[in-house]
């Protein structure tokens, strides 16, 4: 364990090219003792090299990592992975076909003497509910069974972290949920610091004490859940972090303060802004957008619905504003407005909206009073919510 307070894992300006292209370009990364932290972002944005990086797999151009408070990457040297003290769980489970459960598990405990090692072999199979089946060969469990072995045989050695690559989505959908809960139950239950790549942002969402959304080899924002969800640092993690449209708005001075508008009417009042003036976006997602049957075009937020999709509790609604500009709402499953029909959307009350100023958010009047950024600005740096 590491003492309190120090990261188990840090990633100190650490730079991975292949080619010409960086696939991880300058990240830095702090995972603290016992925080599990997701990484998410597109396929090819460098998650699996961050995981290659700090396991040791790969060597950095530039920058350091360092575990435990032991340099292992970087300007004083290179341990080797197997010197590392690091668990790694992949999509493929990679078991050993002709070894049993035991045996697999038993594999990185060659240093223990036998009594012990046996000993290890239980505890972990019975942390991960499978101590009835230390005989069984890999082929003879389920995908689910397959992969509590590979975490079994990763906590054995009692890594300072597990990097877990993917590790549900060779999985089928039914399957997937139960064994991401039975693993990150067992994550949790024994405190260790892990790092799970996903694509899959509900995954990130839910799973994570923080997530780290990144995009070309760099790390776009890193937040609890929360954060990265209801605030996101740019137009980039407001799309890839669930579904969101964006709306020009306007901030108007109001006695007192401001208020925040769009085509689909008022926004929000904006404490702190008070006699700003000034055009930002903002940022709509499905569940922030109220529909009411019925438009009239002389009103804010007179739209026809384009496109109806039925999620079972929730269904989806698609409507063109009469700018042309269109937006989605969630609505609960009773309530079904047909294509073809004139609605009127809205806000819903209580907002507190993520405004946008080029591809940045903005969460002050100092952000909006220069020029907007636009994809001209510095990616990575920004002075605003991380
Ligand atoms: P992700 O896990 O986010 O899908 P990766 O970390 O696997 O992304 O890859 C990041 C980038 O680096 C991609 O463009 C990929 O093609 C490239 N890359 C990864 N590994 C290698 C390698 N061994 N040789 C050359 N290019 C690589």
């Amino acid at each position: 364990m590491t003492p309190l307070g120090r990261p188990a894992v840090r990633l100190l300006g650490v730079t991975k090219t292949y080619g010409a292209v960086p696939a991880v370009d300058a990240v830095d990364l702090d995972v603290l003792d016992g925080e599990l932290v997701t990484v998410i972002g597109p396929s090819g944005c460098g998650k699996s090299t961050v995981l290659r990086l700090i396991a040791g797999l790969e060597r950095p151009d530039t920058g350091a990592i360092v575990l435990a408070g032991h340099e292992v990457a970087g300007p004083a040297g290179f341990v080797p992975p197997e010197r590392r003290r690091v668990g790694l769980v992949f999509q493929d489970h990679a078991l050993f076909p002709h070894l049993t459960v035991a045996r697999n598990v038993a594999f990185g405990l060659d240093r223990l003497e036998r009594g012990r090692r046996d000993a290890r072999v239980r505890e972990v199979l019975g942390l991960v509910r499978l101590g009835d089946l230390a005989g069984r060969y890999p082929h003879e469990l389920s995908g689910g069974e397959q992969q509590r072995v590979a975490l079994a045989r990763a906590l054995a050695p009692e890594p300072t972290v597990v990097l877990l690559d993917e590790p549900f989505s060779s999985l089928d959908e039914t399957l997937r949920a139960q064994v991401r809960a039975e693993l990150v139950g067992v994550l949790r239950e024994t405190g260790t610091t892990a790092v799970l790549v996903t694509h899959d942002q509900t995954e990130a969402l839910s799973v994570g004490d923080r997530v780290v959304v990144m995009r070309a080899g760099r790390v776009e924002q890193t937040g609890t859940p929360q954060e990265v969800f209801e605030r996101p640092a740019s137009r980039f993690v407001a799309s890839f972090m669930g579904d969101a449209d964006f709306l020009p708005a306007h901030v108007h001075p109001e006695r007192g303060g401001a208020l925040l508008t769009c085509e689909i009417g008022i926004v929000s009042t904006l404490p702190g802004w008070g006699g700003t003036d000034a055009d930002v976006e903002v940022v709509l997602r499905p569940h922030e957008v109220a529909l009411t049957a019925g438009a009239d075009h002389a009103t804010a937020g007179a739209g026809v619905v384009t496109d109806v999709e039925y999620h079972g509790a929730f269904v989806l609604h698609t409507v063109r504003l009469t700018s042309g500009r269109t937006l989605r709402s969630w609505q609960p499953h009773a309530v079904r407005h047909p294509v073809g029909a004139p609605v009127t959307a809205s806000v819903v009350p209580g907002l507190t909206p993520t405004l946008l100023r080029g591809d940045r958010a903005v969460t002050s009047p100092a952000d909006v009073a220069g020029p907007a950024d636009g994809d001209a600005a510095p990616r990575g740096r920004s002075t605003l919510r991380s």
